[in-house]
């Protein structure tokens, strides 16, 4: 005797349901997302006794026809795919076709819809899978669609939902999920007959502070900076708390495509940009929207469809990382930017003395401290912005003082072999280095432009085009910022190769590939997750490059600049890279000749 048979629809459909529709918020999920891709511009959500006995989703979007209001609720039924191929494509929120079918399963439903070019909408009431009423009906166009008694007739899954508290946060959690996506929808949610939230047309910020910024003191928003990248790969935007607003359960939102995700891998990238500028036990707020090709991430792995591969996350890791790092970064810069200027962040340029005598006070900002420098760690969250200003970890050898004269303007200079200058003091003869003494000047010069973002462009007659390995594009896509910020006129050409149109005022005269290249490697060895480290990098390749080279003949005047600019340094003794540019031959060392 045979025994195997298929099973009646009603029956796959429950157990299908025992997926898809867990519980009340779930219902709520699949249903708002409905209302989404049918185009609705306004959603409204009821919900009674915890959305236990009613749960309703009315919206203004395309409706249905008759005949496509009776497919809906069969299993596999959907208007979103039509084949295997589409999968890898999916701009909708469903595709399954399945809610429908598995809600009708466990509820009594009952649908009104109406297509806008129709007269008479439908009414269809469905009960356990059973249509037991049809009928034409006026209606406003779009779908209302009331989901009563869920799991009305499968006791032990009723019993299985938790109290109405707990459903009613889930409702609500599950609503903010996809709120917070869809800023250009009015959405409402009544509960029990009372408007809970009421959230009109706005942008992302706004509607993030609608949702949470409820009872603080100040803008909910006002704890958060704004973080953007765009890259080939992946688009990222979004908000991320500051450090000192951590809390134990900080709100904590990623979204690709619009879609609401969970991923414990790029949660380590975010929370690895706060090391050592959070409390024990103290979370960040983060709200942050990937946008990316569809083709290379799976929503298909997971029924409720919140787990999501990446192809590429190994890639998408660093660069979130040093998204947040260079964000927390610009604020620590101008901590009291206000959040509600629309648009990027402004950097205030930090004015920098200008040297005239060595009376001056010595400067105390040192832009080459490393921050993620273990032995510097700091672990108090008050603290957290001293990583990114406090005083330089002592690269360079401690500087033994040099005498020094007041002024060179009298002084007789010498240049030795194209190479040294010799200067006459009271102590002895002072010898420096002229190539590494114009090292030292650039590279504060440039570092300073990298911090304040205003190097100078010189123009190129003749554009450069500088072809990227397609292997360091994501490095690049990062790089780009601060070669601009050093004066660099760049403008992407191909996905791969950047037009040069300028170059920094400096450099004008010098070939700017290798210049670039060298950079690149430099940077490549760090890494994008050391990118606090770049901008010493950066303006040193740059200094090395551009400084004065050996055998150059310098005039009185050129040698008289150059060492008034050299000692006006806070430090002048030693290269970044620990080199020697200055020394005194003492009049006892003179002395012993004779
Ligand atoms: P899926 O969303 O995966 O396609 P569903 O079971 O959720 O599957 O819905 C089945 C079909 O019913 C959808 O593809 C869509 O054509 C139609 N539909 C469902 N809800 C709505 C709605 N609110 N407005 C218009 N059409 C809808
Ligand atoms: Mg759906």
């Amino acid at each position: 005797m045979d025994i195997i048979h298929l099973l009646p629809d009603s029956v796959a459909n429950q157990i299908a349901a025992g997926e898809v529709i867990q519980r009340p918020a779930s219902c709520l999920k699949e249903l708002v997302e409905n209302s989404l891709d049918a185009g609705a511009t306004h959603i409204q959500v009821l919900v009674r006794d915890a959305g236990k006995t009613l749960l309703q989703v009315v919206d203004d979007g395309k409706g249905m026809s008759e005949t496509d209001a009776r497919m809906a609720f069969e299993r596999h039924a959907t208007s979103k795919i039509h084949e295997a191929a589409d999968l890898f494509e999916l701009r909708t929120m469903g595709f399954r076709g399945e809610a429908l079918a598995s809600i009708c399963a466990v509820a009594q439903v009952e649908i009104l819809t109406r297509q806008e070019e129709d007269e008479l909408g439908t009414l269809l009431e469905i009960h356990g899978s059973t249509i037991v009423r049809q009928e034409p009906v006026q209606c406003p166009k779009g779908t209302n669609l009331k989901v009563k008694n869920l799991f009305y007739n499968v006791p032990a899954r009723r019993k299985f939902l938790k109290g109405d508290q707990t459903e009613r946060r889930n409702l609500l959690n599950e609503f903010y999920r996809i709120v917070l996506v869809y800023p250009e929808v009015q959405f409402t949610y009544i509960e029990d007959d009372e408007i809970l939230i009421d959230l009109p047309v706005t942008n992302i910020k706004q509607r993030i502070e609608t949702v949470f910024g409820t009872g603080g003191k100040q803008p909910f928003t006002s704890q958060l900076v704004e973080i953007r990248t765009d890259n080939d790969l992946v688009s990222i935007y979004g908000f991320i708390g500051k450090p000192e607003a951590a809390t134990k359960n900080a709100k904590q939102y990623f979204f690709v495509n619009g879609r609401y995700m969970r991923h414990p891998y790029f949660h380590k990238a975010v929370l690895n940009a706060y090391t050592g500028m959070l409390g024990q036990d103290m979370a960040p707020a983060y709200f942050i929207y990937f946008e990316i090709n569809p083709e290379t991430i799976d929503v298909n792995i997971h029924p409720t469809k919140t787990e999501i591969k990446f192809a590429d996350e190994q890639m998408i890791f660093p660069i979130l990382t040093a998204t947040i790092r260079e964000a927390l970064g610009k604020f620590n810069v101008a901590p009291s930017l206000d959040f509600n200027t629309d648009g990027h962040i402004e950097i205030p340029v930090i004015a920098h003395p200008k040297h005239t005598s060595f009376e001056q006070p010595v400067i105390t900002r040192q832009p080459t401290y490393n921050p993620f420098h273990s032995s510097q760690r700091i672990t108090t969250p008050h603290d957290w912005q001293q990583l990114y200003d406090r005083p330089s970890a002592p690269i360079r050898p401690s500087e033994p003082a040099l005498p020094i004269p007041v002024s060179f303007v009298d002084l007789p200079l010498v240049q030795l072999n194209g190479k040294y200058i010799l200067l006459p003091t009271d102590e002895g003869l002072l010898l420096v280095n002229q190539h590494r003494a114009h090292i030292n000047i650039l590279y504060d010069q440039y570092l300073r432009r990298l911090q304040d973002h205003d190097g100078q462009v010189q123009q190129l007659l003749f554009p450069d085009v500088w072809d990227v390995d397609r292997a360091d594009l994501p490095l690049v896509e990062v790089l780009v910022t601060d070669l601009r910020s050093i004066g660099f006129d760049l403008t992407a050409l191909t996905p791969v190769s950047y037009s040069i149109n300028g170059v920094p005022a400096m450099l004008a005269g010098n070939s700017t590939i290798p210049v670039l290249q060298n950079i690149l490697d430099i940077i490549r060895d760090l890494g994008l997750s050391a990118q606090q480290q770049w901008h010493e990098k950066i303006a040193l390749s740059m200094a090395q490059s551009t400084a004065i080279p050996y055998g150059k003949v310098l005039t009185q005047k050129e040698m008289q600049h150059l060492l008034e600019e050299l000692f006006a340094l806070p430090k002048y003794r030693y290269t970044p890279d620990g080199k020697n540019v200055a020394a005194l031959l003492s009049q006892e060392q003179i002395g012993r000749f004779f």
